[in-house]
């Protein structure tokens, strides 16, 4: 993917554009940004950039260095996903400190992709800093982390930070004119409006009917703004209908939570349940509230009894 593929953000695609055209990248970069703001995405868009060929307009999403990051088996390409364990401990820290002076294999640059710093304690990330005082030449780290502000002062005014949020609607809307040029702009327009810019959730919508899914989710995060925990089970007790339907509900409660995340931040949202939820409960209660969705998701991608679901996501949704 090319950094113009990228949906939304536009300051922050024109700063690193900028940078990427300039003889001076920055060799530590922080991308912050709730779930499913494309941290990782434009985490893997940067790495791209340090590993093409081409003379101009990196990355070109053609050359070797491109094809080959975009398959994931980039030799100048390390990724370290900061939610398995132990991988972001001091001792891979210092790892791959002593790694990164060593010359890349092939690319202009090697990219380290550290991701989900959210967990990062500070004995590592005091590690890290040191090389990122004294960077090798050539070498670019790229973190993604929730919020900056976890992260020590030290290393943030080490690093370019950069912030995203979910597209808003018309950048959503114009990305999905792009997907779906059968279908008229109208249409697109709502489906965009109803998922508040979030391009996984509208898609669902588009695919496969999503009304009633998107029903049920501005339902369920009204139980969950009201504590209601007795209402809350009967709503999520009607995902057990089938399990296409529950990954719709989800997909649309996790852009509903997204939604209240951007409403938080003083952006303009249409969703009046989201609206709602960003009044009522705190930014960290958001981001718990978005966190455990994204969870729902994944036990719901592996074999869970649908009755035995709904129960556990109603506790989960009120944790
Ligand atoms: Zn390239």
């Amino acid at each position: 993917m090319m950094l113009n593929e990228f949906v939304g953000n536009d300051t922050v695609k024109y700063e690193l554009s900028k940078a990427m055209a300039s003889e001076a990248f920055p060799h530590a970069l922080i991308i912050e940004g709730a779930k499913g703001t494309g941290k990782k995405t434009l985490a893997g868009i940067i790495a791209s950039y340090c590993v093409c060929l081409s003379d101009e307009d990196k990355p070109c999403g053609r050359c070797a260095g491109c094809v080959k990051a975009l398959h994931k088996c980039h030799p100048d390409i390390f990724v370290i996903d900061g939610t398995q364990p132990g991988a972001l401990s001091i001792e891979n820290v210092r790892k791959i400190r002593s790694d990164a002076f060593i010359m890349p294999n092939e690319a202009p640059k090697k990219a380290y992709l550290i991701l989900d710093c959210d967990k990062m304690l500070a004995p590592a990330q005091n590690a890290l800093l040191k090389i990122l005082e004294e960077p090798p030449l050539n070498v670019v780290f790229v973190l993604t982390v929730s919020s900056a502000n976890i992260l020590l002062q030290t290393v943030r005014s080490r690093s370019r930070i950069y912030t995203l949020y979910p597209p808003d609607k018309e950048e959503a809307a114009a990305y999905l004119e792009k997907r779906y040029p059968e279908i008229n702009p109208g249409e697109l327009n709502n489906h965009a409006a109803l998922c508040g810019g979030n391009i996984g959730a509208a898609i669902t919508g588009i695919e496969g009917g999503g009304e009633e899914a998107a029903a049920l989710a501005e339902e369920m995060l009204h139980a969950v703004v009201k504590r209601r925990s007795y209402d809350l089970l009967l709503l999520t007790t009607r995902l057990s209908s089938s399990r296409e339907f529950a990954a719709k509900s989800i997909d649309m409660l996790l852009g509903l939570s997204g939604e209240a995340i951007r409403a938080s931040a003083g952006l303009d949202v249409t969703s009046e349940a989201a609206k709602a939820a960003s009044e009522k409960l705190t930014l960290e209660r958001l981001y718990k509230l978005a966190d455990n969705i994204e969870k729902a998701r994944e036990v719901l991608k592996s074999n869970v009894n649908l009755n035995f679901f709904g129960t556990w996501l109603c506790a989960q949704l009120l944790g």
